[in-house]
Formats: structure tokens, C-alpha cells, sequence
């Protein structure tokens, strides 16, 4: 039987000969791939936050501002602050647009900036004062 075979080897994973043995095997495996882990990190982060932009910007990936839509750029504001107080609330940065892509997280007091209007943002709120600016123009 399928059923009894699956039971047998998860009885057979729980002995403690074997399970030292596969922990020490990941390890290994775990330091040989480690650019591999990297860069499915990396895609997968870079996927959820693709997302997440385009959730908030209802499809338009561009900063609110300024207008820039180099993706590598853009950021998720607070529009009434409170940004790095609720990222460090979590275990890592990405939990936040984790949440986000799931709908546990309200987006109505998010929008998208660029990472120089987010750093004039803040600047403006911190100390009261208005930026003004303007897309660069080649002529
Ligand atoms: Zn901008």
C-alpha cells in the first residue's frame, strides 16, 4: 500500500540517525547554493513588490510625484509617516509587502514614490517645509 509506504517513511525520517544526517546534508547543500538561494530570493521579492506596486498604483507603476517609473527606484510611502516605525515592527522588509500582496494589510494610506520624493517627503514633513520638485528634461 501507497499509505503505509508514506507512513513508513515518515516514521523513518523522525529516527535520530537519520534526521542528523539530512540536517547535515542541507547544510552542506545550503552553503554549495547559496548563490542560487540568493537569487530565488531575490526574484521572489522582486515579484511581490512588482505586485504590491502595482496594487497600489491601481496598475500604474509610477511615482506619484515626479512621474519616474524606473522600477528599481520606486518605494512604498506613508503618506502621513510611520513608514520605519512599522517596518522595523516586523521580522523582515519584506513582510510588509508580503501582507500587502495577501490583503491583510490596508494600502489607503499608501502610495508610490521615488526614492528621491520619498527622501524630500519625509525631509518636508520632518521639518514643515515644501520642495519644490520638477522632472529632469532633456533638451
Ligand atoms: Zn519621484
Amino acid at each position: 500500500m501507497v499509505l503505509d509506504r508514506i507512513e513508513y517513511f515518515k516514521e523513518y525520517y523522525k529516527r535520530p540517525n537519520v534526521r542528523e544526517r539530512r540536517i547535515k546534508y542541507y547544510r552542506i547543500w545550503r552553503i554549495k547554493n547559496e548563490k542560487r538561494i540568493k537569487d530565488y530570493y531575490k526574484r521572489n521579492y522582486q515579484k511581490i513588490k512588482l505586485n504590491v506596486l502595482k496594487l497600489i498604483g491601481k496598475g500604474k507603476i509610477e511615482c506619484n510625484k515626479c512621474g519616474c517609473a524606473d522600477t528599481r527606484i520606486l518605494e512604498v510611502n506613508h503618506k502621513s509617516g510611520g513608514g520605519h516605525k512599522e517596518l522595523t515592527s516586523y521580522k523582515s522588509n519584506s513582510q510588509m509587502y508580503r501582507n500587502i500582496a495577501k490583503g491583510k494589510r490596508n494600502i489607503d494610506d499608501l502610495n508610490i514614490l521615488c526614492r528621491v520624493c520619498n527622501s524630500a517627503d519625509f525631509v518636508e514633513r520632518k521639518f514643515d517645509i515644501k520642495f519644490k520638485i520638477m522632472p529632469i528634461v532633456s533638451s
